[in-house]
């Protein structure tokens, strides 16, 4: 069987954690391919997956995300998952 379906809020997380770590004030927190992994991973740990088949069935679910008090308890989410892989890097120590 193809895989033919993808958990829309993977690409919310993804998106919003790029977004989040190019602001000032996770400058000083390390921003190697490892901890965004780690971070985007955990994040999704704590949120629902949102599992599409099609694309108006993606842009549905990215529109329902897109409420200012489900970006704000997502951003929540990933906030916490920043400090906590910030606190406990998993990358190898240079
Ligand atoms: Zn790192």
């Amino acid at each position: 069987m193809e895989k033919d379906y993808v958990n829309a809020m993977e690409e919310v997380v993804t998106t919003l954690v790029k977004v989040l770590m190019l602001g000032p004030e996770y400058q000083t927190f390390c921003q190697c391919q490892k901890c965004l992994n780690d971070i985007v991973a955990l994040s999704l740990n704590t949120l629902p997956s949102h599992y599409v088949t099609t694309d108006e069935g993606r842009k549905r679910v990215f529109e329902q995300l897109n409420t200012n008090e489900n970006r704000k308890w997502i951003n929540k989410r990933i906030i916490s998952a920043i400090h906590l892989v910030g606190k406990y890097p998993q990358h190898q120590k240079k």
